[in-house]
């Protein structure tokens, strides 16, 4: 069963100080090791929670839209470029992005994404597991583990495969 958002945010708020000795143990680890025992976890975690079952991030977060995200988006949408970002969109002044304007997510409806085939890049990438340097990146992953039922899966699990004591 996929943990709801008041769920996750009160397992986090039980879970703080072990994840604070977990993220300080992880360090201990040597990177390719770690990044060869969780790949096999990450997958299983995608394999066991159906993100159009959940939604949590697409109501909690407010995603980036690269201009290629734009263009694909808008193009779909039959809208162009400047009124899709009028919008839907509120400027951070960055060359490269801008962020959703609300939360939820305009796109989101009940639990799925409304335009889930052609969704932003960082929305397919999130929760941006599969990639190198598990270790270095804990910090960020951590943070997501409030908003993820993947996160929490997949370092509960590892948790129980990194030879350390929580205690
Ligand atoms: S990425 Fe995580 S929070 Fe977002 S929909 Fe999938 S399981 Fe839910
Ligand atoms: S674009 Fe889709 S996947 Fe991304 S936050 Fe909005 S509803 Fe979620």
């Amino acid at each position: 069963m996929i943990l709801s958002s008041s769920e996750l945010k009160q397992n986090a708020a039980r879970k703080a100080s072990e994840n604070e000795y977990f993220r300080e143990a992880i360090r201990l680890c040597r990177s390719s090791e770690l990044d060869a025992l969780v790949a096999p976890i990450i997958d299983k975690a995608y394999r066991d929670i159906n993100c159009l079952d959940c939604g949590n991030c697409c109501k909690q977060l407010r995603p980036p839209f690269t201009p290629s995200d734009v263009e694909r988006i808008a193009e779909q949408l039959s809208m162009s470029d400047a009124h899709f970002t009028e919008q839907y969109l509120e400027d951070v002044k960055s060359r490269e992005f801008a962020i959703m304007a609300c939360n939820p997510c305009a796109f989101l409806n009940e639990k799925a994404c409304r335009i889930y085939a052609i969704r932003p890049d960082s929305c397919s990438d999130y929760p941006h597991l599969h990639h190198p340097g598990f270790k270095y990146r804990i910090r960020s992953i951590l943070e997501n583990y409030s908003v993820c039922p993947i996160v929490v899966q997949v370092i509960e699990d590892l948790k129980g495969r990194i030879e350390f004591a929580l205690n």
